[in-house]
């Protein structure tokens, strides 16, 4: 059977280059979306391209019924050795006296329950206490999360502080089970995902104040979940790696 990695919102952005390096270093790859189909397929096409396996799986993460099948897909593919708790949304920049109800569970349900559930059906089939062979789950989270996004979304950079307490506790829970749980922080990286907050350009505008004078390219934050999901990182659990040109 071949070692499966899952990565949520592997359709696009950083999740689109984290399928790619993992199909590179030799895993088979779950290539989940919600919405567009047609960027997980070049996904898809890009890794059968190298010359490895990969399924795109259309499941909506905040969704316990889709998160289930997206599993059970995954699982028929090969052995699910690895998670990447990738699929995140952001909403318009706003100030929190305009934010409603709406928004903030639309905000929590994909980055928050989305990512429990994913990590509870991952836990469910990797832990040795479960008759599972262990793996490794990366939380993508946010350098938000430490900087509280004033102005912008601090809803999306609360979501991402529960991930970092989530990180923390279930790398706790599961850590003599054979399960690795980490996270990545990243900072202002170059993706789509800015266009959704209502600023296309938005790498631009700040990244003067990014000690590094850059945003970051997607296949950078890769490379750091990938090094969490490896065997490099057999006693890292709990941790964080901060992918983020230095703010
Ligand atoms: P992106 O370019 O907007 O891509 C988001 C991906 O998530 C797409 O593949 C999208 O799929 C998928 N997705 C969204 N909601 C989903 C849901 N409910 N279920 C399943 N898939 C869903 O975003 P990105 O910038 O690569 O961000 C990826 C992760 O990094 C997110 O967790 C984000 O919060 C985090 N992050 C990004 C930055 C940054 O500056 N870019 C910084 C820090 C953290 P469809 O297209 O099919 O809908």
């Amino acid at each position: 059977m071949s070692r499966v990695v899952i990565v949520t919102g592997g359709s696009r952005g950083i999740g689109a280059a984290t399928a790619v390096l993992a199909a590179e270093r030799g895993y088979g790859v779950c290539v989940n979306y919600r919405k567009n189909k047609e960027a997980a397929e070049k996904v898809v096409r890009t890794i059968e391209a190298l010359g490895r396996r990969a399924i795109a799986v259309q499941a909506d993460v905040a969704e316990e019924g889709e998160v289930a099948e997206l599993f059970r897909a995954a699982e028929s593919f090969g052995t699910i050795v690895g998670l990447v708790n990738n699929a995140g949304i952001l909403e318009k920049q706003m100030r929190v006296e305009s934010v409603d109800a709406a928004r903030l569970e639309r905000i929590l349900r994909t980055n928050v329950i989305g990512s429990f559930l994913c990590a509870r059906e991952a836990v469910r089939r990797m832990s040795t206490k479960r008759g599972g062979q262990g793996g490794a789950i990366v939380n993508v989270s946010s350098a938000a999360s430490r900087w509280g996004s004033p102005g912008e979304y601090v809803d999306y950079a609360a979501a991402k502080g529960a991930i970092d307490t989530f990180t923390v506790g279930l790398a706790q829970e599961v850590a003599d089970e054979g399960i690795r749980v980490n996270a990545v922080r990243p900072g202002i990286i170059d993706t789509e995902i800015h266009a959704a907050g209502g600023e296309p350009r938005r790498v631009e505008r700040l990244k003067s104040k990014i000690p590094m004078q850059r945003g970051g390219r997607p296949e950078e934050v890769a490379r750091a979940i990938l090094f969490l999901l490896s065997d490099e990182a057999s006693f890292t659990t709990g941790a964080f790696i901060d992918v983020s040109g230095g703010k």
